[in-house]
């Protein structure tokens, strides 16, 4: 259903004399412009402004806000952002006056409150992480990335170590190899065996006394539990190396497996995804990292530490830290959030998160490999990955098609085209807020459009206000403003 009220342009909607709100004129006696702004710099004419009634920029705004998907309006089943739904409650909470309304200027003795949040979210990480220390201070995942790879850089230095590389599986999340390049390391690609996972005889191949860091997703992309971390961890400190874990898809495994228990020396956590913040327009996003014992002294300033007087401070005194990644002590918005949902589901609770989106996951995945090819396995973790690449080679019908049209199914499109080692991917992640009724109409949305015409899937979607823009001109030559 095209909306043309809502495509519509404040500007184009304009009527000369139309208002909002018309006010009798004013009076109260006044001193006139020209007495207390120069001459000069008045304009000489209003600028050309839309003239509107209430109803007409009403009705403009909330259709707009109706033109897109969200986890709020839809199933939006997009892989490796865990779009889980975000409980309503740690919304309420964190915009609290208390959370929101203070100064990073303030003096710590008036944010005790949140110093005790924000230390009990770093105790709360470090458990979940099996790691000794936490960094809250990165603002998004990528941040944490760059931030850990100058934490290396710091303690190898601070050895008097020189190390060049860092090794990335070819499955990586393309933030790894380029916070890598920004944290100055040179990188290298280690090659996944048929079966999705590391392959350890190319990942020996390539470990040498120059290599500072291994980075691994795990569960990886594919949403497979890579389960020779323990031996690929061996072998990288075998040459003096530190392995790094990329976090992202810790909703498989919260409070089953703890990542510094299978090696991982570092990692980073995305609360917008993993603990229900609300991702992209809903706020800024956070990134903490985690670290063992060796690494800590190299962590951004501040840490919250708490006082010999039971309260809590700003530690900035810590000489070998790498110094600040971000202004202040970071977006304690979406830390706030991380407390409420991990202390309403307690460890249990946690625990059960993963269990459930695993269970989603698998129990769409048997679904739909009965009409999509699943190249690597018949059992995930919190997401898979389906192939249209067969539906292309009969009938020209591409992974994009698919997603597209999926959208005139009421369901937002799955991640396409990643992991880059799939050809024709359609990356799906139910995660574990959806109920067993909203995957079987996604699985019966999805098999019909797999038997839809080629020509009917090349136009989709059919009931978006637009269709199909040219996703690299909107990218490149962006139009901002009307004229
Ligand atoms: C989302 C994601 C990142 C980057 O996290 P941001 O918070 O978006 O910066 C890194 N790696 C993987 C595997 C991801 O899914």
């Amino acid at each position: 259903m095209r909306n043309q009220q809502a495509t519509q342009l404040l500007f184009e909607l304009s009527r000369p004399g139309r208002r909002a709100v018309q006010l009798p004129p004013c009076d109260v006696p006044t001193r006139p412009i020209e007495e207390w702004i120069p001459a000069e710099a008045l304009a000489a004419s209003p600028p050309p402004l839309p003239e509107l009634t209430e109803p007409d920029i009403v009705r403009h705004f909330v259709n707009l806000s109706t033109l897109n998907m969200s986890v709020d309006t839809h199933f939006y089943p997009l892989g490796s952002c865990t779009m889980k739904y975000n409980p309503k409650r740690n919304e309420r909470l964190a915009s609290q006056s208390g959370f929101a309304d203070v100064h990073p200027y303030q003096p710590e003795t008036t944010l005790q409150g949140l110093l005790a949040i924000l230390h009990s979210v770093q105790e709360m990480l470090a458990e979940i992480a099996g790691l000794e220390a936490v960094s809250l201070q990165p603002a998004a995942g990528a941040q944490g990335e760059m931030t850990a790879l100058l934490v290396a850089a710091a303690y190898f230095r601070d050895r008097g170590e020189h190390r060049r590389t860092v090794l990335i599986p070819d499955a990586a999340h393309g933030t790894n190899p380029a916070s890598a390049a920004m944290a100055g390391w040179s990188t290298i690609q280690v090659r996944s065996t048929a079966q999705g996972l590391v392959d350890l005889e190319d990942l020996s191949r390539k470990l040498s006394s120059e290599t500072a860091v291994f980075m691994m997703t795990n569960p990886n992309t594919l949403g497979l539990f890579d389960g020779q971390i323990a031996e690929i961890a061996r072998r990288v400190h075998a040459y003096g190396g530190l392995v790094y874990l990329d976090g992202a898809n810790m909703n498989a495994i919260l409070g089953i497996a703890r990542p510094g228990d299978f090696g991982a020396d570092m990692m980073h956590f995305n609360p917008h995804k993993t603990f229900s913040g609300p991702h992209g327009g809903g706020g800024p996003g956070a990134g903490p990292i985690a670290v063992t014992a060796a690494l800590a002294p190299y962590l951004p300033v501040p840490i919250v530490v708490r006082t010999d007087r039971g309260g809590y401070r700003l530690d900035y005194d810590r000489p070998k830290s790498i110094g600040r990644v971000r202004s202040f002590f970071g977006n304690t918005g979406v830390l706030v959030r991380t407390y409420c949902y991990l202390r309403t589901l307690g460890p249990d609770g946690a625990r059960r998160v993963a269990e459930n989106a695993v269970l989603n996951a698998n129990y769409l995945l048997s679904r739909l490999k009965t009409f999509l090819d699943i190249p690597h396995g018949d059992r995930c973790m919190h997401e898979f990955v389906a192939s249209a690449s067969a539906l292309k080679a009969s009938q020209g019908i591409t992974a994009m098609d698919i997603a597209k049209r999926l959208l005139d199914f009421g369901f937002h499109a799955p991640t396409v085209y990643f992991p880059l080692i799939v050809k024709e991917a359609l990356m799906i992640e139910p995660t574990e807020t959806e109920s067993k009724a909203t995957l079987d109409a996604m699985a019966e949305a999805l098999e019909r459009i797999c038997r839809e015409p080629a020509d009917l899937l090349h136009q989709a979607p059919h009931s978006t206000a637009i269709s199909r823009p040219d996703e690299v001109r909107a990218a490149r030559t962006p139009i901002l403003k009307f004229s």
